[in-house]
């Protein structure tokens, strides 16, 4: 989709800092961290949300869970804990409108977040 930032790291068009890519998947890491780790894990299609990936089915929103898996771990973090965040909708801060889950590890992560 044209305009669409992360459309554009998926195209390698914008760089980014890749940190696992699979057929359908791209990770890489959030250009403003708020954790040690923060990587982003995009599907390469273009869906706007969450509730556009898990309508479409296919286990494609599997794959992204696994990726989450397999980051924490090569992060170091699937002992001591992370967060998986889906922002869904401009309410609930997103910003970018290219379905993306934040994986974020490294610190202590309070709940609810401040
Ligand atoms: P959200 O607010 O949930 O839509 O998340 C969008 C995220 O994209 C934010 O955490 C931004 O810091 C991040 N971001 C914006 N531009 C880039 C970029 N060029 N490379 C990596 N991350 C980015
Ligand atoms: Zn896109």
């Amino acid at each position: 989709m044209e305009n669409c930032l992360f459309c554009q790291i998926v195209a390698g068009e914008t760089p980014s800092a890749r940190v696992f890519e699979g057929p359908r998947t791209l990770a890489f890491r959030d250009i403003n961290p708020q954790a040690p780790t923060h990587v982003l894990i995009v599907t390469k299609e273009h869906y706007p949300d969450l509730a556009a990936v898990a309508k479409a089915g296919g286990g494609l929103l599997d794959e992204v869970a696994d990726v989450a898996r397999q980051v924490a771990e090569s992060e170091g973090a699937a002992e001591s804990g992370y967060r998986v965040v889906f922002n869904t909708g401009a309410g609930a801060g997103q910003t970018v409108f290219h379905v993306h889950a934040h994986v974020l590890a490294g610190r202590p992560l309070h709940w609810p977040p401040g």
